[in-house]
């Protein structure tokens, strides 16, 4: 696999920085929130678990303390574990990280809007009584009947709970009590394509389409958001936004940490199933689609689609052409000792579990044909970086030939998702002095820059928007089931192929990936940004 051109990053020395933006004396609250929140109830289920102590209900306090939560507003924590309120309230405030003189004065007043109920997730007596309950909150704290049952359970639990749900009463809206009821699914959406449209038919027995709210955080996340203000609220990146002047597209996720205390579940999901079927694919399409007529949640959508609609299908009897796939061993992390993935307490000590992936994609559309875009993420990397690299074609003719020689570096433009969420445009000037000399520099912007209103996390932005039923930021269903189709026939190849063992590239934790005989060069200069 070739990258093509060289990447700039690494020899870039910075230059001016010019983001100046003018005071328009708008409060930066007024970014917070857009529409009118309901009072309503967060019903989460699984809620003794690690998502709802470490993400969930910090956003909400986080949502809370920015007036940023709809009022009244309740949390009915469910799971089997006997907590009880307080028990639960106790286990909330431990997972709260905010400054502790906030977290003393405003905790105890929001507590008072977390419940606990035990309740057995397949039984329907146990839904028919929590039905009872919230009726009863509603009457007590005027919530209106208004819902949003949030399954923060493993996802073999997803279909069995959406159905005594339904059962119970819970997801018919605006009758017997109830207000509007929406069901939020963490990815991941089943494990392939089959998988993934019985959960959906499960989820419509009971739930309209505009009820199921399919949650992928990283679209909530404010630079991913960005993506789509930086290509169309500004006139000059559109022209050039094609094939006629982008050479090749990368879009990193890499990461330092390996599975962590998540060995079960990666096990069986692997770098594919964990990170391209979702966040990839999104960062995909965002970066390729085109524009929507409306920034609305169905025409932002269905323009998405249409990328995974013009995704080339691999050719799998060709697969080592377009996707590398790795595993790391033992190796160092910010000077520590760590160890391989088949060390990882609950990890199969012969799996064949890929950590790392890289992948080239073609778009077949007028826009992209031709353009390849390297997907690319992993564990245990040298850097966490999240990024996506638009690398513009060199310069058609160079009247600079006779002294700088044909080759100029090309001009690149990165887009830091995480953790440095900037936007660095690379392009050459002269050096000064006599002699004749070219250098790369940049210009930066950096997202947060002039801004000192509340920033809201993905998760924060994501709940928001459940509440206010703005769909735009979580996955339809078609879209989902494109990806699967797109990567389904790349995961059975890679699972059942009697070659998987010699596919598997192993590489060092802390290091930049697999080294690739034979095809290093191109992949070498993707992974440079991670070194600089
Ligand atoms: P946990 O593994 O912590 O499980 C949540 C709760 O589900 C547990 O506290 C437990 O509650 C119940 N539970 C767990 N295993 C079983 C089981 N085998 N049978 C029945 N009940 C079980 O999950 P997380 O909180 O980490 O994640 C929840 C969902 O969110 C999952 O689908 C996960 O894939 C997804 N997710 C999680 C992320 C994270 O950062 N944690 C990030 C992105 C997605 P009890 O015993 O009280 O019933």
């Amino acid at each position: 696999m070739d990258v093509g051109d060289k990447n700039p990053i690494r020899e870039v020395q910075p230059a001016v920085v010019k983001s100046e933006a003018p005071d328009l004396g708008i409060p930066p609250e007024a970014c917070l929130i857009e529409g009118h929140a309901e009072p309503c109830t967060v019903v989460i289920v699984g809620a003794s678990g690690d998502l709802t102590q470490r993400k969930l209900v910090p956003a909400l306090f986080n949502l809370y303390l920015n007036a940023g939560l709809p009022q009244p507003f309740l949390i009915v924590g469910c799971g089997r574990t006997e907590l009880g309120d307080r028990g639960f309230r106790d286990k909330m405030k431990k997972g709260v990280s905010a400054a502790p003189q906030r977290l003393d004065s405003k905790w105890g007043e929001f507590a008072k809007s977390l419940f606990y109920r035990s309740i057995d997730y397949g039984d329907l007596p146990s839904f028919s009584a929590l039905a009872g309950y919230l009726k009863e909150k509603d009457e007590e704290h005027g919530t209106g009947g208004n819902r949003i049952f949030y399954l923060a359970v493993p996802p073999s639990l997803y279909k069995d709970v959406a159905h005594v749900i339904g059962r119970s009463g819970l997801a018919v809206e605006n009758e017997n009590g109830n207000g509007w009821s929406r069901i939020v699914v963490e990815k991941p959406f089943g494990r392939d394509l089959g998988t993934a449209i019985d959960l959906d038919r499960s989820l419509h027995d009971h739930f309209e389409e505009h009820q199921i709210f399919r949650m992928d955080h990283y679209l909530a996340k404010e630079t991913v958001q960005n993506i789509l203000m930086f290509r169309f609220a500004n006139a000059i990146f559109e022209p050039i936004w094609n094939r006629r002047y982008i050479d090749h597209v990368a879009i990193t996720a890499a990461e330092t940490l390996g599975v962590e205390h998540r060995a079960g579940y990666y096990e069986q999901a692997g770098v594919l199933r964990d990170m391209f079927q979702n966040h990839m694919m999104q960062l995909l399409a965002l970066t390729a689609m085109e524009p929507p007529s409306l920034f609305e949640a169905d025409r932002v959508r269905d323009e998405k689609v249409k990328v995974y609609r013009a995704l080339r299908p691999f050719p799998v009897e060709k697969i080592q052409e377009y996707l590398e796939v790795g595993q790391y061993g033992p190796g160092t992390i910010n000077e520590k000792a760590v160890k391989g993935y088949r060390d990882e307490p609950g990890v199969n000590g012969d799996s064949l579990v890929p950590t790392f992936a890289m992948m080239k994609v073609f778009l077949d559309n007028w826009r992209w044909q031709g353009v390849p875009f390297y997907l690319c993420s992993g564990k245990r990397l040298a850097r966490k970086l999240t990024e996506i690299a638009i690398q513009f074609k060199q310069v058609p003719h160079s009247m600079f030939r006779q002294t700088l020689g044909e080759h100029i570096t090309a001009n690149r433009l990165s887009i830091g998702i995480y953790p440095d969420e900037k936007i660095i445009l690379t392009f050459q000037t002269k050096n000064p002095g006599a002699r004749l000399c070219l250098r790369s520099v940049t210009m930066d912007f950096e997202y947060n820059q002039n801004y000192k209103g509340p920033i809201l996390d993905s998760y924060e932005k994501a709940l928001i928007d459940c509440i206010l039923g703005d769909q735009m930021l979580f996955w339809r269903q078609d879209g989902v089931e494109l990806c699967w189709a797109f990567l389904t026939p790349i995961l059975e190849e890679c699972e059942t192929c009697r070659e998987r063992q010699a596919m598997l590239l192993p590489y060092a934790a802390g290091s930049c990936g697999p080294g690739l005989p034979g095809k290093g060069e191109g992949f070498d200069r993707l992974m440079e940004s991670m070194r600089s």
